[in-house]
């Protein structure tokens, strides 16, 4: 078995009280790593470090330009060992080898971005309404941070606060999921190894309850930064407002790609099957809800019925596979429950509706990638995030029609719009309230487009020159001349 230790003050750590909890291979639901079980006295001291590190000569004395180059020079050391990075996150949430690979090969860039952002971060002169007085601005680092994170793409997510927060001069506590800590822990091995000072970047492993809970509420922690579901980002939210801490919540989606008659629809139907069937449905921007225009609504849906019903799925590390396992037990028994819940309310199985043949894919947790017709966006299928190869298709008459289905949403994280007309493209991305709107493509993401959600997919934005502002303290002073 491999061991996944905690990462504090630059070295390995066991728990305190000795626990361990096995991580399960998603593709043969056997363990395959032992991880250490965090709780509260361990945060203490991944918090204790991450203060004492805050202002050590080593890290709160670098220069911004001396801590901006040293995570460029992070960056090309992630670069070189992004394969056996992958590696581990393939064996924790059995997504495909090659879009694992794919998003860890992208992290470097995160560092290389924020790198270069580190010695722009700038005051300001005031020009003072009263006389005699001098006033200016000082940006600073917020303070400990603490980082939590979700088990669909691990280091990724991870790469969107890490690397902004670090530019901004914080130190950072990271919970990972408990079903993907493997790669966390061996990135934190990894950069301390190449010159980051120790207590700079710690991680405690272990449950959401033992582990998270506490470091949100530590009176050290002084901003919180998550991803996750909605349900845990509002205890997260109520209880850094408790602690009155800087908050940032990137939380779940039921996000639509809308489809009008007048779109390319080779092109369409490619991206709307992979805005829900690629990572297994388990993304946070999925396009669960397929919004089509009435008159073409019999041709899309044979159409992606027929790309989505030829996907391969198996072995997420065989490069043949399109399709791989649904990543944890409870998320298989919850996708599954889904498609019950879909049935009893009326909506029409146009394409799988159940778990795979084992005799085809083994013992893994295998849903068949699902889509639902006749479904209206008032039923549970329509309104609740899923997390799972499951599309809920929605008939629309027009522009106004697909703007209220649409919006008529709790979430608001991404929406795709399929159309020659680019006047109805510039309406629709005006009309539509969510963080992010595609046109003609989905799932586009890049360290430079910011990136988070409207209503309940959360609050503060990710990626960008933005979300360096998300790890900042603005301090004015004046001075009376
Ligand atoms: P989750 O909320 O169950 O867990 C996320 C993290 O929170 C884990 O590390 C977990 O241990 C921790 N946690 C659980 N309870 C906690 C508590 N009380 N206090 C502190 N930490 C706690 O979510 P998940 O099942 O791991 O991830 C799937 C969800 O993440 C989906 O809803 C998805 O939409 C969302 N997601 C959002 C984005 C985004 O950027 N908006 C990206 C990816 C995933």
């Amino acid at each position: 078995m491999y061991d996944v230790p905690m990462f504090i003050d630059g070295a390995e750590h066991r728990a305190v009280d000795g626990a361990w909890f096995d991580s399960e291979d998603p593709y043969t639901g056997k363990p395959w790593a032992q991880v250490a079980q965090g709780g509260a006295a361990d945060v203490d001291l991944a918090v204790a470090t991450a203060n004492a590190a805050l202002e050590a000569d080593a890290w709160g004395g670098l220069t911004a330009t001396a801590r901006g180059a040293l995570l460029v020079r992070l960056a090309d050391v992630i670069a070189e060992h992004a394969d056996e990075l992958a590696a581990l996150e393939v064996n924790d949430n059995g997504k495909l080898l090659a879009e694992m690979a794919g998003q860890v090969a992208y992290v470097p860039q995160w560092f290389r971005y924020y790198g270069g952002l580190a010695d722009k971060i700038e005051g300001r002169v005031l020009p003072i309404d009263k006389p005699g007085y001098f006033a200016y601005t000082r940006r600073e680092p917020v303070g400990v941070t603490a980082i939590i994170t979700p088990w669909n793409s691990p280091l990724l997510l991870l790469a969107w606060k890490l690397a902004p927060a670090l530019a901004a001069g914080c130190t950072v506590v990271v919970k990972p999921s408990e079903f993907t800590s493997a790669s966390t822990v061996a990135l934190a091995r990894l950069l301390h190894e190449a010159g980051l000072p120790k207590g700079v970047f710690n991680v405690v492993t272990g449950f959401g309850k033992d582990v998270g809970a506490p470091l949100v509420e530590h009176p050290d922690v002084a901003k919180v930064s998550f991803t996750g579901s909605d349900a845990t980002g509002r205890s997260i939210g109520a209880s850094a407002g408790q602690g009155i801490k800087h908050v940032a919540l990137e939380l779940g989606g039921k996000s639509p790609n809308i489809v009008f008659a007048d779109a390319d629809l080779i092109s369409a139907a490619n991206g709307v099957v992979s805005g829900i069937f690629a990572a297994t449905g388990q993304t946070c921007i999925a396009g669960s809800r397929l919004l089509v225009q009435r008159e073409i609504h019999d041709e899309l849906v044979s159409r992606v019925v027929e790309l989505a019903g030829t996907a391969r799925m198996g072995d997420p590390r065989s490069p043949d596979t399109q399709v791989g396992p649904i990543t944890t037990r409870p998320q298989y028994q919850k996708v599954l429950s889904y498609l019950d819940v879909a049935r009893e309310d009326g909506a029409q199985v146009a394409l799988g509706g159940g778990p795979a043949d084992p005799a085809d894919v083994g013992d893994g947790w295998f849903v068949r990638p699902t889509i639902f017709t006749g479904v209206r966006n008032d039923m549970r299928i329509a309104q609740e995030e899923v997390f799972g190869p499951v599309l809920a298709v929605i008939p629309f008459e027009d522009e106004a029609d697909a703007v209220r289905i649409a919006n008529d949403s709790a979430y608001g994280l991404g929406a795709g719009v399929w159309t020659s007309d680019m006047g109805r493209a510039l309406r629709m991305a005006d009309a539509i309230k969510a963080g992010t709107v595609w046109v003609n493509t989905y799932r586009a993401v890049s360290f430079m487009a910011p990136f988070g959600g409207y209503k309940s997919s959360g609050v503060g934005r990710e990626n960008g020159a933005e979300a360096i502002e998300e790890y900042l303290e603005t301090k004015t002073v004046w001075i009376n001349s």
